[in-house]
């Protein structure tokens, strides 16, 4: 009766022990990382070809994107001159600390910020520590209000939420402060940025909060 249970135990375990490795080797390089989960579709390309352009002026960014099975959005960030490597998990919806680990030779060695776009799911991917050092969730405006109860891992394990593409809230009747605090009552210390891609509301809050971060990480 325990046996699947004793498996997915193992795996998680196993898991745990190669993301320490990670986070091991990302402090001794300097490298901070951040882990973007969400469900298909809320924006997190976007978002990062945004960071991109901004972020990317002043430092060395890289980026793994996983998927089950294609290749667009590397080619997108790549259409940025990004430093960009696909992950694809051939069927697996989410990624795994042993697949960074193997991706990490086909990135620059040592970049100042490692973005991490995890495959689009809010389910498995919160369970799975990849040795990142901030964990974002994104929630896009036509997604609706109830993510943060249906999917609670993520909104606990997260540093940082994100409501996305929020030039459409007037056409969806999106109640936002309804979310926050169904958010802020799973995790007090969340960090919540709205964000419009489209029209860049809060894109300057989000660069200098990963700014912020990275300091603390290095101690600046
Ligand atoms: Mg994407
Ligand atoms: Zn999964």
């Amino acid at each position: 009766m325990s046996e699947g249970i004793d498996i997915k135990k193992n795996i998680l375990e196993y898991n745990d022990k190669i993301a320490e490795e990670n986070k091991k080797l990302f402090e001794e390089k300097g490298i901070f990382v951040i882990n973007l989960i969400s469900a298909p579709g809320s924006g997190k390309t976007t978002l990062l070809e945004k960071t991109v352009e901004k972020l990317g002026k002043d430092y060395k960014l890289s980026f793994l994107i996983g998927d089950v099975d294609t290749e667009r959005d590397a080619e997108r960030l790549k259409k940025h001159n990004a430093d960009a490597y696909q992950i694809i998990t051939g069927g697996t919806c989410h990624l795994e600390a042993d697949m960074i680990r193997k991706a990490l030779s086909h990135i620059n060695e040592k970049p100042d910020f490692l973005f991490i776009e995890n495959v689009g799911n809010l389910v498995c991917p919160a369970s799975f520590y990849l040795g990142e050092h901030l964990r974002v969730v994104l929630v896009s405006i036509p997604e609706g209000e109830d993510k943060p109860s249906k999917y609670p891992k993520a909104f606990k394990t997260s540093q940082v939420f994100l409501i996305t593409k929020t030039d459409l809230k007037e056409y969806f009747g999106f109640n936002i402060e309804a979310i926050k605090s169904d958010a802020l009552s799973l995790n007090p210390r969340l960090k919540i940025i709205e964000i419009s891609s489209k029209n860049n509301e809060g894109i300057s809050e989000w660069i200098d909060f990963l700014i912020q971060k990275r300091k603390e990480f290095l101690g600046i």
